[in-house]
């Protein structure tokens, strides 16, 4: 079947980014994979071809318009993040494809989900990628984990204040946590200043934009590490989000 990456190729030259024949290829085999899979296990309910390749791929990539990542990455040519709560690999995935020197951790609680990622990474030939099926609240204690990365990146999961406690422990002290939001990200934001000042964090900058056609507003927030977050955070698994720190 012909694929027309039109649409998508043009969303991405908005953040000055051009993929190659490989990487196009990536993408459709990413997208033929998640169609597949998603007759069997839940992996997402955006299915038309358009609406992955700008709901899902270009959202994902929208990280490049991000000052702090690009120039990191553009400075060193590689640089570490992990995606919190990936699914079915967004946004992780598409910024693995378009920066290939990202050394990527896809975490997921859901062992079905991780599957789907380990087919995606061998069928799209993948390096350095390491998945990895467990809860953020328990990630987040293990030094291996805990402050390890240079960037935090996580859509979907959970409001910015109980995101936040699941996901800045990951983060090393000068590194950045960039959340994915959508049309309530102000409020989110908002709500969320309690918990980012006791987990070591404050909000260095932020963008909103509209995707294609779309009416509302995303945003992404660089929440910047400026000290090591207190061992008791996260706290158990469930009590982020029974207790949220605000
Ligand atoms: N980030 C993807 C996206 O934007 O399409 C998936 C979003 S999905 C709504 C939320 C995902 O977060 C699920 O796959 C779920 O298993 C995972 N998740 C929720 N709480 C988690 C936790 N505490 N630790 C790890 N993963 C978690």
């Amino acid at each position: 079947m012909g694929y027309d990456l039109s649409t998508f190729r043009s969303e991405l030259s908005k953040y000055d980014l051009k993929m190659d024949v490989k990487q196009e290829q990536q993408f459709i085999r990413y997208y033929e994979l998640l169609i597949s899979w998603n007759e069997k296990i839940n992996l997402t309910a955006i299915t038309d071809f358009e609406d992955v390749l700008i709901k899902h791929f270009a959202d994902s990539a929208s990280i490049a318009s991000m000052d702090c990542f690009r120039s990191a990455y553009e400075k060193e040519g590689s640089l570490s993040l992990i995606d919190v709560g990936t699914g079915a690999g967004f946004p992780g995935i598409p910024i693995k494809i378009l920066f290939p020197g990202v050394r990527l951790t896809l975490l997921d609680s859901l062992q079905k989900r991780v599957n789907f990622l380990n087919e995606v990474v061998s069928e799209l030939g993948l390096s350095d990628v390491n998945t990895v099926h467990g809860r953020a609240e328990d990630f987040g204690k293990d030094p291996a984990y805990r402050e390890q990365y240079d960037f935090v990146v996580s859509r979907a999961v959970a409001n910015l204040a109980v995101l936040s406690e699941l996901c800045t422990p990951f983060c090393k002290v000068g590194g950045s946590f960039i959340s994915y939001k959508g049309d309530h990200g102000a409020e989110e934001l908002a709500d969320a200043n309690r918990a980012l000042s006791l987990l070591g964090c404050e909000v260095r900058s932020q963008i909103d934009f509209k995707l294609s056609d779309e009416e509302f507003h995303r945003f992404l927030f660089d929440i910047h590490k400026v000290k090591a977050t207190d061992r008791k955070y996260p706290r158990p698994a469930g009590t982020p989000q029974k207790k949220p720190l605000v």
